[in-house]
């Protein structure tokens, strides 16, 4: 295939991948977004293997085979509620991919460049390594405590900040010696050293994040996984890498910015590490919790909501777990049909990814316009005769604006109790990931209805109609 040729097929993969991005900003367009890039990655693949690779074909589809059959297994097995963990895990191998090819490059003294070129490229090598060495470490805590296998305490080292500055200092330091050496053919040390402290500073960076503050990190190392894409489009002299890299890289950036605003956190914060994690306090029960907890049934609920005028439905993570978002949808048709005003009151952070809610209830056909992100729908909680809130606890912690040293402290939330009433479906008294308590739960106009929120809500329906 002609040069000329792969250029086009490349800047032809460009325009689909913008569009895709472009697609996905909007709920409407988010299915088109996801084909346009499905065709462009496809574009990409087709013409780097038959354009580009000349030699070991056989080695290449064997791993083309094996890489695409453990993706299609793991796409098809993974549930709705596991995908923060398995995109946390993939990043990590886009940081092991950069990690590898770093070391491959240097290690075959191929570059062709001299002087000047190759100083520069020593130092694309050493900053793709350590993009790429962190993105793994940290992409693999942010796995681990995704899915529980790590606490959510922060872990907070006592000068930790310190610490990180001295990391990065002494990452600067072996940057040096590297590109001084390996001008000579040395610089092996330096750079394995260098490996280490990023390997260490990933696993610290996300080990210190505490509280609500793990979807910002999510959202980082997705952008780091793009920069490590990109440093390998330059090791590698491919410039549809450069140019993927940098999208995924700059979306990811912008994702984490409106994400920390939308929290009400510094970003520059929130990357330090411990942010969110308050003093040592933040383990313990963060409010001191004043009432008591009122149950309700399923009866009593049926009454309230068909008699109600204006209900908000709050959907969280535990919504996602009992897969109820179509019974959601059925309870929402149903009281729609009975002249209630029925909306959605979706947190920037509900769930356990960026937008978890929006696509399960798309996925379960709830009409977008009656779906509000919070800063539009918070002041009308007033006018709302009941809140229903599934499966949600951390977005709805009123702990957050009232005590100044919880783990939350400053974190907005939806604010049901300034509303008629409130209805929690959950199962028992369990917190949220952040681990504090919820003073919601034992306000005078709540009401606690205990159970899988699926089956409950099944109950619910079954007595409406
Ligand atoms: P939370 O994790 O705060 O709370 C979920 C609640 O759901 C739990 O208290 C649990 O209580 C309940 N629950 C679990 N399973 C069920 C079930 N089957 N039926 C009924 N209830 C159930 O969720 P929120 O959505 O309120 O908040 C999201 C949290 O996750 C925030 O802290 C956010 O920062 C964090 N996060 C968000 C990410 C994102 O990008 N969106 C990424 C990473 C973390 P019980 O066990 O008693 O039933």
């Amino acid at each position: 295939m002609s040069q000329g040729l792969i250029n086009v097929a490349y800047i032809g993969a460009t325009i689909l991948f913008i569009l895709a991005l472009g697609g996905l900003s909007k709920q409407e367009t988010a299915r088109r977004g996801n084909l346009f890039g499905m065709i462009g990655m496809g574009l990409a693949l087709v013409v780097t293997i038959i354009g580009l690779v000349t030699s070991n074909y056989a080695f290449l589809i064997g791993a083309l085979v094996v890489g695409g059959s453990v993706g299609l297994l793991l796409a098809k097995k993974v549930e709705m509620t596991q995908m923060p963990e398995l995109v946390a895990i993939l990043h990590s191998l886009v940081g092991l991919a950069a990690v590898l090819v770093g070391y491959a490059n240097f290690l075959s003294h191929s570059s062709g460049f001299t002087g000047i070129e190759l100083t520069i490229h020593h130092i694309e090598t050493y900053i793709g390594i350590l993009i790429g060495a962190l993105t793994f470490s940290g992409s693999v805590v942010a796995y681990l405590k995704l899915s529980g296998k790590w606490g959510g305490k922060p872990l907070l080292l006592p000068a930790r900040h310190w610490l990180n500055l001295g990391l990065l200092i002494l990452a600067i330091y072996f940057g040096i010696q590297f590109v001084g050496d390996a001008s000579a053919g040395a610089g092996l040390t330096a750079l394995m050293i260098m490996t280490i402290i990023a390997l260490l500073f990933g696993i610290h960076m996300v080990a210190a994040i505490g509280g609500a503050d793990m979807p910002v990190v999510v959202s980082m190392l997705n952008s780091y996984s793009g920069w490590a894409a990109a440093a390998l489009g330059f090791l590698l002299s491919n410039d549809l890498l450069i140019v993927v890299g940098a999208l995924v890289g700059s979306s990811g950036a912008i994702l984490s910015y409106i994400m920390c605003r939308a929290m009400n956190r510094n970003f520059i914060s929130v990357i330090a590490g411990g942010f969110g994690s308050g003093a040592p306090k933040s383990s313990g029960p963060a409010a001191e919790i004043e009432g008591e907890v009122t149950p309700i049934n399923v009866e009593e609920v049926a009454d309230m909501v068909t008699t109600a005028k204006e209900v908000m439905i709050i959907p969280g993570y535990g919504m996602a777990v009992a897969q109820a978002q179509h019974m959601v949808s059925d309870i929402t048709k149903a009281l729609r049909k009975q002249g209630v005003n029925v909306r959605f009151g979706i947190h920037p952070v509900a769930g356990r990814m960026p937008g978890h809610m929006n696509v399960l209830l798309a996925e379960a056909k709830v009409p977008y316009d009656i779906v509000f992100e919070m800063e539009e729908i918070n002041e009308d909680f007033p006018d709302v005769d009941v809140s229903i809130v599934i499966g949600a606890n951390d977005i709805v912690n009123p702990a957050a604006l009232e005590v100044p040293d919880s783990p939350i402290a400053g974190m907005p939330v939806l604010e049901p109790w300034n509303g008629k009433n409130t209805i929690v479906l959950k199962r028992g008294m369990a917190s949220g990931y952040a681990g504090v308590e919820n003073p919601l739960f034992y306000k005078e106009n709540t009401r606690m209805l205990f159970g899988d929120a699926k089956e409950s809500l099944e109950a619910l329906f079954k007595l409406m109609s």
